[in-house]
């Protein structure tokens, strides 16, 4: 028999989650979810889960990474008990599940120490640079080492172990046993759902949305290519420097849009915004146009006597690798992936 623990309402609150326990069971949310299906249903289910405090059962369910959080089901709520905004904060509760450093459950639960993470990432850069005595050359060489190495590590380290807990918590705990070809056969449903989130496109009214949301994980890859791979900031074919400049300019015009509506609150998921969400978007703003700003600084020779912008730079890009992509909200979009993928295995 599953385990109940009343207490757990308590826990998820700290990750947003409100109201949620004046749900009455009636199932309009799950009746006007255009995500949710007759094997997969949802949102009620989790709810219900939730005011039970059903832990093992929500770690070991997919649902809530089916959700892509649109807010039909929270408008035809009759109890305003927000089902889109458990689900949100169910995946948070998730991925701090997953984390096996517990430091994403940490930052989620508490802002001062998020800000101390932040504050202590750009002393150690600024103590890096005194200690270089601002060596613009230095200082840029590093920047450029450093994105690979925490890019590889933040990956072997954090995020592929916590994939390898999200799948034993899925697949292997319930004892589901796939064989190796479904395995391989879900490998396009993996990259497909990573590179488009097209499910998103089946929430209704959600095009524009989903169109955003794909622009800028063009732009976010691209400019990641550019930085790591191309060398950006060093190159001087003419073909690598525009491409930077338009990768950079998609992510911090399309994230200019995100928190002008995360400001407004002129839609439901806009309405709730946690720390983590307005930490991801305001970040990524800062990394694109910081990033613009650098070559074009370089380009029309300013940059050496404006060490301070690549500085700010630097600062912006270390606290987005150590601090938001491995335990902050943009792990949400591995995760989901892999839900896909695991969804497929588990068919
Ligand atoms: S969350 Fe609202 S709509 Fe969904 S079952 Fe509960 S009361 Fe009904
Ligand atoms: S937010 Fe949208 S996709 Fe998520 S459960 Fe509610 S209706 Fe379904």
């Amino acid at each position: 028999m599953a385990a109940v623990n009343p207490g757990f309402g308590k826990e998820l609150k700290k990750y947003g989650a409100f109201h949620f326990n004046a749900c009455y069971n009636c199932g309009n949310c799950t009746a006007v979810c255009s995500l949710s299906t007759e094997e997969d249903s949802f949102p009620r289910e989790m709810l219900r889960f939730s005011v039970l405090g059903m832990k093992e059962d929500i770690k070991s369910s997919l649902k809530p990474w089916l959700c892509y959080y649109c807010g039909e089901c929270s408008t035809h709520c009759p109890q305003t008990a927000n089902p889109g905004e458990l689900m949100m904060s169910l995946r948070r509760w998730l991925t701090s599940e997953y984390d096996w450093t517990k430091l994403s459950g940490l930052l989620y639960r508490s802002l001062p120490l998020t800000i101390s993470a932040f504050i202590l990432t750009a002393i150690v850069v600024l103590g890096f640079s005194i200690y270089e005595k601002f060596n613009l050359e230095t200082i840029m060489h590093f920047g450029h080492n450093f994105e690979l190495l925490a890019i590889v590590l933040v990956f072997v380290l954090i995020l592929l172990p916590n994939i390898i807990r999200m799948w034993w918590f899925i697949i292997l705990k319930p004892k589901i046993k796939a064989p190796l070809s479904k395995y391989f056969a879900g490998i396009w449903e993996l990259i497909l759902h990573m590179f488009t989130q097209k499910r998103a496109l089946d929430c209704d009214d959600n095009r524009f949305r989903w169109f955003e949301h794909f622009i800028l994980v063009l732009g976010y890859l691209g400019l990641l290519f550019t930085t790591v791979f191309l060398d950006w900031f060093s190159s001087e074919k003419l073909f690598i420097i525009v491409f930077g400049y338009v990768v950079s300019i998609i992510v911090f015009i399309v994230t200019i849009d995100f928190v002008s509506d995360r400001i407004k609150k002129n839609n439901e998921i806009n309405k709730f915004s946690q720390p983590s969400d307005w930490l991801f978007v305001i970040w990524l703003f800062f990394m694109g146009i910081t990033a613009f700003s650098v070559r074009l600084f370089i380009d029309t020779g300013l940059i050496e006597k404006n060490i301070w912008l690549y500085l700010l730079h630097l600062i912006i890009l270390a606290q987005w690798a150590l601090i938001i992509v491995p335990f902050g909200k943009w792990p949400h979009f591995l995760y989901r992936s892999f839900a896909m993928y695991f969804a497929k295995i588990k068919s």
